[in-house]
């Protein structure tokens, strides 16, 4: 069976399917497994853990020669990586219908999740990884400047974070924005993980600056440049159970610590300690049980030291991979002392239907994104920090895969963008269509009670609805794919999200179809927000005519 050494989306506007839709999830599918862009690609692993974008090479095969023969009112149903059913429905819906992950919610946990798996049932989608919307690290990268300048303006009053330590955990598929984020917001920051390879990687994609394997190199080397304001990342290869309280007692305080390694899974995400990291691999595949309580024990290990560092003053926040809850079971009972990133600095933005928009060039030409992030910043003028993004990242960001951009655009002017970019399509200004996506961590698109509805106003944090509404919703507008998962981000049991994404290939239809979904997707956002009585979802709400009928009088 084919491997992914060679994988590459194709390229340019001839098409190999029967319509653009339908390209568009083969290439994007094909992209999520380009070595370029995947961590694991041969095991079809894409990010986050065992996150992976088919269920097995055989499936993945299959979705591929069923999306080039199905037709303009077909749609293919995905359950879990592998193609189920193909049903007549009709030229507005969906193209493609996904569902990962789900297990009914007393079932709902990793060692039922690890059963299905091994008995072929099931794989584990992450959130863009079995909905075919991830485009590397870049897909994180503004989110995270974005939380780190936020920490900044609140822990020190400044958005400018030069001089600053970060200090914080992974450097895989997402973790590895973390370092180039940091230098983006004027920090040094200093990214601990324990496999070497993975900080290799990332200073040759661009992300890191240097890589030391010494934890008094790494610190001194942080001073030196934290003393001359100098923005730069340094990769320290170790295990953040191990560096973390080090550092602690040697009396260094990092002005902001996170952590970002694979901790939503104990068994095969997180690292544990006390071990070499090829001790822990052959651990992992020798016994389960005992490398699941050590990674556990580990992570408790890790949350104090976050904790120490909170007690002396440093600004602490949880960057969404469930470590507290895990802390918390092994008996760091104040485990959640320290917030999760959404409560502590982006709710506000999900509020107004904001959140990471993206979207990829089909035709593989870089000048098709430079024509978007150009519109982009004439359409946005007004908004200094969205043109300012896009100057770095247009600076700073490789390439991986497709071309793409992240770009966190809001209610209103999320569909007013990709009609202006379908029109471009239509002239033939960009050569061929454009993917218009997002993460499930959106701001009407996800229940997960540790991370993005940790602290609702309302209590409501669980309550799992909205996701579900948010999938329905887009499949009845008409979105190119919807995909509705669990477990993503924070682990099984956990969370519960949905994802879509539109293709703009020039058409009127598409034009239709713009106007529908990528209203009521951020609208989701803002109606979910206005339920819990956030005022400014209702503001938002108010001023863009977001019908919400309990707001009517
Ligand atoms: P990944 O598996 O690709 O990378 C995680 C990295 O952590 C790996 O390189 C691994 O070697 C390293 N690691 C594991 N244990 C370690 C330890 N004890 N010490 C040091 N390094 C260790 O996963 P990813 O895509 O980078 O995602 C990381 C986490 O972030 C996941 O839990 C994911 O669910 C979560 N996530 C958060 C967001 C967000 O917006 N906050 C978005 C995506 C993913």
């Amino acid at each position: 069976m084919k491997t992914s050494e060679t994988m590459k989306a194709p390229t340019g506007t001839k098409l190999t399917c029967k319509g653009w839709q339908q390209e568009a999830a083969m290439r994007m599918l094909m992209n999520n497994l380009d070595p370029e862009v995947a961590e694991n690609p041969e095991e079809l692993v894409v990010y986050g853990g065992i996150g992976k974008a088919a269920r097995n090479w055989e499936s993945f095969h299959k979705i591929i020669e069923t999306l080039k023969e199905l037709e303009n009112d077909e749609t293919l149903i995905v359950q879990s990586g592998k193609p189920v059913a193909v049903f007549r429905t009709h030229a507005h819906s969906p193209r493609v219908l996904i569902a990962n992950s789900n297990i009914v919610p007393a079932w709902a946990n990793w060692e039922h999740f690890y059963k299905l798996e091994s008995e072929g049932l099931m794989m584990f989608g992450q959130m863009t990884a079995g909905s075919w919307i991830y485009i590397g690290a870049q897909g994180i990268l503004q989110g995270t400047y974005l939380s780190f300048v936020e920490a900044g303006k609140k822990a020190f009053g400044t958005a400018d974070l030069a001089g600053k330590l970060i200090l914080t955990g992974g450097m895989g598929g997402m973790s590895g924005a973390q370092p180039l984020a940091g230098k983006m917001a004027g920090a040094v920051t200093l990214v601990v993980e324990v496999e070497k390879k993975r900080i290799e990687r990332k200073i040759k994609e661009g992300y890191c600056d240097y890589l030391v394997e010494d934890l008094d190199e790494a610190l001194e080397l942080a001073k030196q440049f934290q003393n001359k304001k100098e923005a730069v990342s340094i990769g320290l290869v170790g295990n953040c159970a191990d560096i973390f309280p080090a550092i602690y007692k040697k009396g260094i305080i990092p002005d902001l610590v996170t952590d970002q390694t694979s901790a939503h899974d104990p068994l095969n995400g997180y690292v544990p300690h006390g071990m070499s990291f090829e001790e822990a691999i052959s651990l992992r595949k020798n016994d389960a049980k005992q490398y699941e309580d050590k990674a556990k024990g580990s992570m408790a290990v890790h949350v104090q030291a976050m904790l120490d560092f909170q007690s002396e003053g440093a600004e602490v926040f949880d960057y969404g991979n469930n470590i507290r809850a895990y802390a918390q079971e092994m008996g760091v009972t104040n485990a959640f002392d320290f917030p999760g990133f959404v409560p502590a600095y982006l709710r506000p933005l999900f509020c107004e239907g904001k959140g990471p928009f993206r979207w990829a060039a089909l035709s593989g030409d870089p000048e098709d994104i430079y024509k978007t992030d150009r519109l982009a910043k004439e359409m946005f003028a007004e908004d200094e920090s969205l043109v300012h993004w896009i100057d770095m990242a247009q600076k700073m960001v490789k390439w991986q895969g497709l071309p793409s951009r992240i770009c966190w655009l809001g209610y209103g002017d999320r569909h007013r963008f990709a009609l202006e970019v379908n029109r471009m399509v239509a002239s033939g200004e960009i050569k061929a269509p454009i993917v218009f996506g997002r993460d499930h961590l959106d701001s009407g698109s996800v229940a997960s009670p540790n991370r993005e509805t940790e602290g609702m106003k309302d209590g409501s944090d669980a309550v799992s609805d909205w996701p579900i509404l948010n999938a329905l919703v887009n499949t009845a507008g008409g979105a190119s794919w919807v995909s509705v998962h669990h477990g993503g981000g924070v682990g099984m049991g956990y969370s519960q999200h949905a994802g879509q994404v539109i293709v703009a290939d020039g058409t009127d239809e598409a034009a239709d179809k713009i106007n529908r979904v990528l209203i009521s997707d951020p609208g989701m956002g803002i109606a979910r927000h206005v339920d819990a009585g956030y005022e400014i979802a209702i503001e938002t709400a108010k001023k863009k005519n977001v019908h919400i009928p309990m707001l009517d009088n």
